[in-house]
């Protein structure tokens, strides 16, 4: 009995074996077989929702996520914003939320954070408008809010002022997640795709940096973009990512005086190792611009319009030469909702 238990269980163990072997030479079976197939990744990105997702847009991200194998949403920020009285469900929680006699009651999720999880977004980006509609209190509730829905929250140069390195003068402590990365399972072996979340220091509607407004004064502070971001696409590449996606609250260009902080293009320009970059709060429809970053490798730009009339979507065809992934073709767009 023995004897026949070993002899039944001799060929899954050569086979183990096998598997073993081909794991650690790093060519999967299927790989070995299909050298050279390309593999596709869409991401859908909205902006400047500022308090809610229209149905037609919901739709399309659905349908769009329905159709393709690899997939992911993100949002670059202005979500929230107690100023728009469009946004119905949003104002009406505002003007609960914020009534004195509500004081002590439990917080009940805002309407556009539900309705981003039942999305499925992969990571929202801060904006100025969630600092503006927000006290620091707030501010933590709303990240809080995202965290019960597993939806982390990004921004890579935001700080908290408290933990400062006594000899370079630099903030170590950041306030949320910088970056996320996504592992996606595909027959040419596992694809990482990373999501850097940025946000423009003048977050006042006068232009005043976070530090300057009471709320966050001596609490907040966010440091310069375009410098944030060389640090952090090195970080992330270093960890492995094969594709780095800079989502930002930052429109193209400075636009004086209410938009000073506008550098999405300095940052396509200057920085090495974004392959694509969302850009946001100007509110223009940008279905794709091109830079070239110092490398000489091309930069893709879209930025998704206001309120919902426009998603972006970027498209990358990728292979895996020599253990390496590289990107074959990339495009975007804005699908005009
Ligand atoms: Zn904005």
């Amino acid at each position: 009995m023995k004897k026949l238990l070993l002899y039944g269980a001799l060929p899954a163990i050569a086979l183990a074996a096998f598997l073993l072997i081909l794991a650690k030479l790093d060519v999967g079976p299927v790989n070995s077989l299909i050298p050279n197939r390309e593999v596709k990744l869409t991401i859908l990105a909205t902006a400047d929702l500022h308090g809610s997702i229209p149905d037609d847009l919901a739709h399309y991200i659905q349908e769009t996520r329905s159709r393709e194998d690899n997939f992911m949403l993100v949002d670059a920020g202005d979500f929230f914003d107690d100023q728009n009285d469009a946004a119905t469900a949003m104002q009406q929680w505002f003007k609960i939320c914020r009534n004195a006699d509500n004081a002590g009651q439990p917080r009940r999720m805002p309407p556009i954070v539900r309705h981003m999880s039942e999305l499925d977004y992969d990571a929202v980006v801060l904006g100025n408008h969630e600092f503006l509609s927000n006290d620091k209190l707030g501010l933590n509730e709303l990240i809080l809010d995202f965290t019960d829905c597993y939806i982390p929250v990004l921004s890579a140069n935001l700080y908290e002022t408290s933990a400062v390195n006594p000899y370079s003068g630099e903030y170590y402590r950041n306030y949320v997640t910088p970056y996320i990365m996504k592992d996606f399972s595909t027959p040419q072996g596992v694809l990482k795709v990373g999501i850097l979340g940025l946000t423009l220091p003048e977050v006042g509607e006068g232009g005043e940096n976070v530090e300057d407004l009471p709320a966050y004064k001596g609490i907040l502070k966010l440091e310069d973009m375009v410098k944030e971001a060389d640090k952090w696409a090195e970080c992330m590449k270093m960890n492995g990512a094969d594709i780095v996606v800079a989502v930002v609250h930052s429109g193209e260009e400075p636009l004086k005086p209410k938009h000073p902080g506008n550098r999405v293009k300095e940052l396509a320009r200057s920085v090495n190792g974004i392959d694509a970059i969302v850009a946001s709060h100007t509110h223009l429809n940008i279905p794709s611009h091109q830079y070239k970053n110092p490398a000489g490798q091309s930069v893709i730009v879209t930025q998704p319009g206001k309120w919902g009339e426009y998603c972006s979507r970027i498209d990358f065809v990728l292979a895996k030469e020599k253990g390496k992934w590289l990107v074959k073709n990339k495009s975007s767009l804005t699908k005009e909702i």
